[in-house]
């Protein structure tokens, strides 16, 4: 298969007949390029478990085109409706109990469903021509370093998927926020663009312990670069084929150095994260060394990437 880049304009309409036919297409959204298919059609979404080689275990994020999807997928709550009110169209996934119109292929036989209406205008348009919700997990193969621009998804799928809108890079540059609404609380299952604190203001919220993550073995290696990486407080080479991914320290000696951010601020950060990596990725290094964010606001989503790019 030929893959071919677009612009979101010249590739509207190629886009929504590829959708029609349940062919899946690269799409911007404004935390990382989406792979997207029809979601309520499983043979469409098959094609997207297959182009990325995901398990058919793990479950894809459906993007609806307008607020008023919501309760036709899932039963919402009071709580629900808030945060979709606060948050959408934008980087927060919600988790709900689902209708039996979300087909068990997308939510890979969960009973509940991911949801998220993105903010990005292309992908919003995409979505809103076609008026149907929109299977789109990150358009990368399973397990590597999610896109943030469309050469990115040009080096994953090339000769896998039909086409790629390119949107130019994303504005936040990491993966939405999930949050499992139970009545009254919210538990995070993924860290993103929308933090904690954002949440706190609609009910009390659980984060995912990072003694739990860091548990060596217990967690899945994903996201992750194919040079080993490690977390260092204070970076040292300790050979001349090492990278350094750099928050506020330089020392000499390492082969390359990208900086997160070179004013330290943490939404330019999460932005730069994907990019940087790979760029350390492809430099033939023995071993890419992470200096620590601090953990607040997003920064603690950029350490949940780190810390299962560093987990083997
Ligand atoms: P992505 O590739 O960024 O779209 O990742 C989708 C992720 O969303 C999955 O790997 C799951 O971790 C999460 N997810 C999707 N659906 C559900 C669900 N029903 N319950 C919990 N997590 C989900
Ligand atoms: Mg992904």
């Amino acid at each position: 298969m030929k893959t071919r880049v677009a612009t979101p304009k010249d590739g509207l309409g190629e886009a929504l007949s590829l959708l029609a036919a349940s062919e899946p297409v690269a799409l911007p959204t404004e935390t990382v390029y989406g792979l997207a298919a029809d979601a309520l059609n499983p043979a469409a979404c098959a094609k997207i478990f297959e182009a990325k080689e995901r398990p058919l275990s793990d479950p894809l994020i459906v993007h609806i085109p307008s607020a008023n999807w919501l309760p036709r997928l899932a039963a919402t709550t009071p709580l629900a409706e808030a945060l979709a009110e606060k948050f959408w169209p934008g980087p927060l996934t919600l988790v709900l109990p689902r209708n039996p119109i979300v087909p068990d292929i997308t939510t890979a036989g969960q009973e509940t469903v991911a949801i998220r209406w993105s903010a990005q205008p292309d992908f919003a348009l995409v979505a809103s021509s076609f008026a149907r919700p929109l299977a789109a997990p990150s358009a990368n193969r399973f397990g590597r370093i999610s896109p943030t621009t469309a050469a990115h998804v040009l080096a994953e799928l090339d000769g896998r998927i039909p086409l790629i809108l390119d949107g130019g890079p994303c504005a936040h540059g990491i993966e939405s926020t999930i949050a499992l609404v139970h009545p009254g609380r919210i538990e995070i299952l993924r860290q993103g663009p929308v933090t904690a604190e954002d949440l706190r203001a609609f009910a009390p919220v659980e984060t995912p312990q990072s003694s739990d993550i860091a548990t060596p073995g217990s967690m899945k290696s994903h996201y992750a670069p194919r040079t080993p990486l490690f977390i260092e407080k204070n970076p040292q080479p300790l050979g001349p084929r090492d990278g350094l991914l750099a928050w506020s320290q330089n020392p000499p000696g390492f082969f390359l150095t990208e900086f997160y951010s070179h004013s330290q601020n943490p939404r330019e950060a999460a932005a730069n994260l994907y990019g940087a990596m790979r760029r350390l990725d492809e430099a033939g290094l023995d071993r890419i060394v992470a200096e620590p964010v601090p953990e607040a606001g997003i920064g603690a989503a950029i350490m949940e990437r780190l810390r299962k790019a560093a987990a083997k």
